[in-house]
Parts: C-alpha cells; sequence; structure tokens
C-alpha cells in the first residue's frame, strides 16, 4: 500500500530507542537518557508569556506563508549581526527547521542529482536526502572530523549539486574554524555547487568561534543557512525556525510551504520574535551545557575502552570504543544490562561509536556515565 519512495526511508534511530526506554520505564526501572538531542530546560517563562498575551488577544489566526513580516524583518537583523550575512526580509523564511532542511533540497535538487554529506552526520540527513529524491554521497573525514581538500573534487559529478554541511556538528561536537569553512566555500563556488549550512547548534559554541559561510560576499547566492530557535531557546515543541537564502530559493521554498504547512504556528512565531529579544537566556543556558560537557568529557575520559574526540560545540560527545561488537548491540546492552540510553553511531554514518547527548542533569550524567564504565570494565 506504501509508496516506494517512504518505504524507503527509516525511522529515526533516536526515537526507536526512546520507545524501548518507555517500555523499560512503564516496567518500573529508573533509566538514565542521553539519547534524545533536546535541551532539559522550560522555555523561558517570558517567551510563553508573550506568545499567551498575543494568542489571547487574537492572534491565532493563519499568518503570511512566509511568516509575519515583523519576525522576518527580526530574523534579518539577527543574521546580519551575529552571523554577518547581508540579509533582508525577503531573503527569510519561516518554518520547523527540520522542515527547512526539506525546503531546501525540495527546491535546489531534481531527481537523482547529488548531495555531498560528510560523515559523520545528522542521523536524519540521509533519509531526508532520499524522501526529496536526491542521491546522497558521503564524504569521510580525518580523525578531527576534518575534510580533505585535496581529495573532495573526486566526490564531484555532472550531477552534483548541493554540499549539505551542519556546523556545531551533531553527533560529534565538531565547530568547523572559519579558515576550513572559506577553503570549503572556495570548493564551492569552484564546482558550482549550492551550501546548506545547518547551523542549528550555533549558539552552543565552548571553544572556538562560529562562522556562518553565508557572510562570504560569493557564497551569498549558493548558500542556505538553516537555524532555528529548538536549541538556542528550548522550544523545541514549538517547532519553529527559519530559512536564510537568495530570494529565488525563498519563493521556491514558500510555494512549497503553502501546498504543505501553509505557514509556520502563529503562537510559536510571537515566541520566535520574543526569543530574538532574549540574549540573556541563551547565555545562561549555554554556561549550563558547558558545565555538563566538562563533567561528562571528564568522566567519559576515564573508561579505557572509549576514545572520542573533545567536543567544541552543541551538546554530543561521540566516542569510539574498541571492543568486537555492532554499536546496535551496544546500545541495547546498555539499555538492557544498565538502564542508560544512548543512540547508535551507525545511522549516523560511523560504525563502532555512539553518541551521548549530555543535555540532561549533572545527576544523570554522574550516573549514567558510571553505569556505561561499568559495562565497557565488564563489571
Ligand atoms: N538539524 C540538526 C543538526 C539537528 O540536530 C536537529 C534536531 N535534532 C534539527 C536540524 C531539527 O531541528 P528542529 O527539531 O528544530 O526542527
Amino acid at each position: 500500500m506504501v509508496s516506494s519512495r517512504v518505504n524507503g526511508i527509516n525511522e529515526s534511530a533516536t526515537v526507536s530507542m526512546s520507545n524501548k526506554a518507555a517500555e523499560l520505564k512503564e516496567a518500573g526501572k529508573t533509566i538514565y537518557s542521553f539519547g534524545i538531542g533536546e535541551p532539559d530546560f522550560t522555555t523561558p517563562e517570558e517567551i510563553i508569556d508573550y506568545a499567551f498575551k498575543e494568542a489571547k488577544a487574537g492572534k491565532t489566526h493563519y499568518t503570511p506563508s512566509a511568516g509575519i513580516m515583523e519576525l522576518r524583518q527580526k530574523i534579518a537583523e539577527k543574521m546580519k549581526r551575529k552571523n554577518g550575512i547581508d540579509a533582508t526580509a525577503s531573503n527569510v523564511l519561516v518554518t520547523p527547521t527540520k522542515f527547512s532542511l526539506n525546503l531546501a533540497l525540495y527546491s535546489l535538487i531534481d531527481p537523482g542529482e547529488e548531495v555531498l554529506l560528510p560523515a559523520p552526520y545528522y542521523v536524519s540527513y540521509p533519509d531526508i536526502i532520499k524522501l526529496n529524491q536526491g542521491k546522497m554521497v558521503t564524504i569521510p573525514t580525518d580523525e578531527n572530523y576534518e575534510l580533505d581538500f585535496d581529495s573532495l573534487g573526486k566526490y564531484v559529478s555532472p550531477k552534483t549539486r548541493v554540499f549539505m554541511l551542519n556546523n556545531p556538528v551533531n553527533p560529534t561536537g565538531k565547530v568547523y574554524s572559519e579558515k576550513s569553512l572559506r577553503k570549503l566555500s572556495d570548493f564551492i563556488i569552484e564546482n558550482n555547487l549550492y551550501l546548506i549550512s545547518d547551523e542549528i547548534y550555533e549558539d552552543l559554541v565552548y571553544k572556538g568561534k562560529m562562522f556562518s559561510p553565508g557572510s562570504i560576499e560569493e557564497m551569498k547566492e549558493r548558500t542556505v543557512t538553516l537555524s532555528g530557535f529548538s536549541k538556542s531557546y528550548a522550544m523545541t515543541g514549538w517547532r519553529i525556525g527559519y530559512m536564510v537564502a537568495p530570494v529565488d530559493v525563498i519563493k521556491a521554498a514558500n510555494k512549497v510551504q503553502q501546498q504543505t504547512l501553509t505557514c509556520a504556528p502563529s503562537i510559536s512565531q510571537y515566541g520566535a520574535m520574543k526569543a530574538l529579544e532574549d540574549e540573556e537566556s541563551v547565555t545562561k543556558m549555554k554556561k549550563e551545557f558547558e558545565k555538563r560537557r566538562n563533567l561528562a568529557v571528564s568522566l567519559l575520559r576515564e573508561i579505557n575502552d572509549l576514545s572520542f574526540y573533545e567536543p567544541e560545540g552543541a551538546f554530543y560527545i561521540f566516542p569510539s570504543y574498541s571492543i568486537d561488537r555492532p554499536d546496535d548491540a551496544i546500545s541495547l546492552d546498555l539499555l538492557e544490562k544498565q538502564n542508560v540510553i544512548v543512540t547508535p553511531g551507525s545511522p549516523f554514518g560511523a560504525e563502532k561509536h555512539f553518541r551521548i547527548s549530555y543535555a540532561t542533569s549533572e545527576d544523570v550524567i554522574r550516573e549514567g556515565i558510571g553505569r556505561i564504565g561499568k559495562y565497557f570494565n565488564g563489571q
């Protein structure tokens, strides 16, 4: 009954682990979860209050499909101020971030065209590319997750159209330097490609500095920058983010938005408007994440069998292990034997790894990583 296009895609790896965990919880077990990638904080109160105030005042209707004009303007200002991207409201489409990934590919590629994707990658990318009838071409990275610019050319074919980048990276916590991103931009320009730059973790950078390739003058017409409110403002449930792109891409994506979502939820757009004024909450939550990062890194270092790149951003660590066991079996073992949820590495394009999300309390980090240690030490 189901189309081959949908049959060809997978359920989300993070979601299926949470489903298993829910069963164990129902059976009365305490579960230590490093699974799902979302802040454990509640959305800052003034954002909730403002959104509700607007809703109570009657702002509960459809908005323009590309988003409330004032919000688009505010996002354009933010792009200039924080990302150095020269944008006006006409370059902005308001939409949930994950949907914006779909809209970007829908608007940029024809069936069978190729999308370059460095591995490890965000777990949803391969299926989003497939769903939009593109062909994924993965690019290996080195032990520091850097690209090898001398060999990048061999992945390009006449069908290559898009380079898809996530920075800071889910699942590794890598933050690319401006130097690397400038080299990547040169490669994109030389090969006449487009860049989709998913910057949803842009505010969570603890070491190094955030750089947006869309700020490079020659990249402006080739870059679709995506970001959103989920991670910076603990607003995952509001389903609100945005795309910043050349006007033609925004017009194309807006047509698709009109025939699918119609517009982003109005109440969430008002919440987003308030969020853009609230740098204080971002700074506060970032400090908390950084403390947790430091704790998780120091505890994981004590586990002999694990090695990992010290994350500079986002809220993930991506350890590899040496014992001879596939990563899905390791994740299941950790859940069944130690009541700990991690996400297996293979769906992120890296075997014999697992992902830890440290967007959880220090108590869970201490106990949970202690249990991971027990598992690897054979206790
Ligand atoms: N891109 C990346 C790299 C992500 O990690 C996520 C969320 N896990 C998204 C996009 C989607 O964000 P949202 O839930 O706000 O749509």
